[in-house]
This record gives structure tokens, C-alpha cells and sequence, in this order.
């Protein structure tokens, strides 16, 4: 396993794959391993001939610093894990060589399914990401990019991105990994305290209230809405940010229940921010 510091680096690296007829997989994610990034990872390797993880905490993608310097960091065993899982190439560089010039004057615009929930509760969340990717993309080459379901929102930028600015690339959904209670793996998970770790778990049984309704031939959103704010209000611990049904492909809220249609949640524990979703059936 390579371990390459540059964007040249990365590039020369992939090209050399294409160039005898590889495929290119590549897994961006901010480092700090769990199950669910294991996840996307195995499914490349199974997918893909050269494998290539991103592990950049990427600064443009937070607005509050705090959060930033809180997120957690574990170089050396997300590098033991990515050996171990087979990987071949992880892309580790730094901020300097992302943004030599400081934060970009030119920046990735992902439109209007940017702006909502997420990224209006965290201005410029998308933008980043949508920038980071690009820079990423250009660099990793891949034929394939892999994502996990769990932040379905950032699913939905990605894939707009792709589409309308033409990324040569075919974007790879991997369902959200769980806790036993549901709780969806995340970095954050490690920073809440045990009583708040427990609390959590109402976020997964909101969304599953919620879809047992769908499930059951509940049409009315506000009725799936009510069940979940009812659920997440009542958790002590828990500070409700929104819980709402949207499209899919746009995340636009609806009103209708209409496939394919998601519950959306996100909620504070103390300073811990948790988003959650489910897809919901048709009955
Ligand atoms: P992150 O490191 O949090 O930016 O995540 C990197 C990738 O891992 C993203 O595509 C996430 O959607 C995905 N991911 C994070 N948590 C999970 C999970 N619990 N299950 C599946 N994929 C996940």
C-alpha cells in the first residue's frame, strides 16, 4: 500500500492503473475509520482493480472551528485498517496541498439541494464538499466513487454535482451501518457521553416509527413528521434540529408521501450534532 501526500502524486499513481486497462475505485472519507467506512472500502476492493482512499479532514466543509479542531483524528490505524482491507493507495495530504493559496477564490456551487436542511443549518457545508470533491475527482481518476447512504443528502449533492458538471464517474450507494440499536456508525458517536450514546438510539427509532407508517400506507408527511419530532422530543437527552420527509432526488420537503420519498433527521446531544435517514417503503 502506497501512502501519497500530493495531489501529482495521486494522479500519476491512478493514471499509471488506466493506463493498463485498471479500473479506479476511490473512497473519499475524513479519516477517523469505523464499520461504515470499512464498508465502502471492501466494496470497492471486490468492485475495482486499484483501490484509493481519501482521508483528508477537509476545512471548507466546516463552518464552526470548533468542530473542526474536535474532530477526531486516528492516522495510524485508519492506515493498519486500509492495509489490512487491501487497499492501494491512500491519499493523506495536507491542507497546504489542497489549498496552497489559502481558502479557493473559485468553488463548486452544488444549487438549490445544497441550501436545504444540511446546508442550511450549516452554511457552505456543501459548497465545500462539492469543492473538495472536484479537486479529489481530478486527482484520483476514478471510474467509480463510493458513498455511504448514511448521509443521504451529501448522496444527492454528489450525484447532482456529477451529472450536471459531467464527472466521468459512476457514484455507489452502501447502506448505512448500524449499531446493535440502530444507531448509525459515525466519528461523532466517540464524542458523546454514555447517557447521551443512549439517547441516540431515538433518532433510529424515530426514522423506523416513521416508516412503519409508510409501510403501513400512511401517505400525509405531517403524520411521519409528528411520530418522529414525538419521538426525538421526548428523549431527555436529545435537542430536536429537524425531522421532515423529502424527495429523494432533490430534498425538497413534501407533503405526500410519494416513492421515492426519505425521513430526515438531525438532532443535538449536548454539543454532538447526529443526522440519521431512512428510505421509505411503499406499503
Ligand atoms: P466521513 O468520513 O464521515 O466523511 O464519511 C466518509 C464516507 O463514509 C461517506 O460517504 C459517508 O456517507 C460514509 N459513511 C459514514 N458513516 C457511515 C455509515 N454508518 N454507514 C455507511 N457509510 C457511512
Amino acid at each position: 500500500m502506497e501512502v501519497i501526500e500530493t495531489l501529482a502524486g495521486t494522479f500519476d499513481a491512478s493514471e499509471a492503473a488506466r493506463r493498463t486497462g485498471g479500473t479506479v475505485g476511490f473512497v473519499p472519507t475524513m479519516g477517523a475509520f469505523h464499520e461504515g467506512h470499512l464498508s465502502l472500502i471492501r466494496r470497492a476492493r471486490v468492485e475495482r482493480d486499484l483501490v484509493v482512499v481519501s482521508t483528508f479532514v477537509n476545512p471548507l466543509q466546516f463552518g464552526d472551528r470548533a468542530d473542526l479542531s474536535a474532530y477526531p483524528r486516528n492516522e495510524e490505524r485508519d492506515l493498519e485498517l486500509a492495509r489490512e482491507l487491501g487497499v492501494d493507495l491512500v491519499f493523506a495530504p495536507t491542507v497546504q496541498e489542497m489549498y496552497p493559496a489559502g481558502e479557493p477564490e473559485a468553488t463548486v456551487d452544488p444549487g438549490p439541494v445544497g441550501e436545504r436542511l444540511e446546508g442550511a443549518s450549516r452554511p457552505g457545508h456543501f459548497r465545500g464538499v462539492a469543492t473538495v470533491l472536484a479537486k479529489l475527482f481530478h486527482a484520483a481518476g476514478p471510474s467509480a466513487a463510493y458513498f455511504g447512504e448514511k448521509d443521504a443528502q451529501q448522496l444527492a449533492v454528489v450525484r447532482r454535482v456529477v451529472a450536471d458538471l459531467s464527472f466521468p464517474i459512476e457514484v455507489v450507494v452502501c447502506p448505512t451501518v448500524r449499531e446493535a440499536d440502530g444507531l448509525a456508525m459515525s466519528s461523532r458517536n466517540a464524542r458523546l457521553s454514555p447517557e447521551q450514546r443512549e439517547a441516540a438510539g431515538c433518532l433510529f427509532l424515530a426514522l423506523s416509527e416513521a416508516a412503519e407508517l409508510a409501510r403501513a400506507g400512511e401517505r400525509d408527511a405531517a403524520r411521519l413528521v409528528a411520530v418522529m419530532a414525538r419521538e426525538i422530543g421526548a428523549t431527555p437527552q436529545a435537542r430536536l434540529d429537524y425531522a421532515v420527509v423529502v424527495d429523494d432526488d432533490t430534498f425538497e420537503e413534501v407533503r405526500t408521501v410519494d416513492p421515492p420519498a426519505r425521513a430526515v433527521v438531525a438532532a443535538r446531544f449536548g454539543d454532538v450534532r447526529l443526522i440519521d435517514n431512512l428510505l421509505l417503503p411503499t406499503p
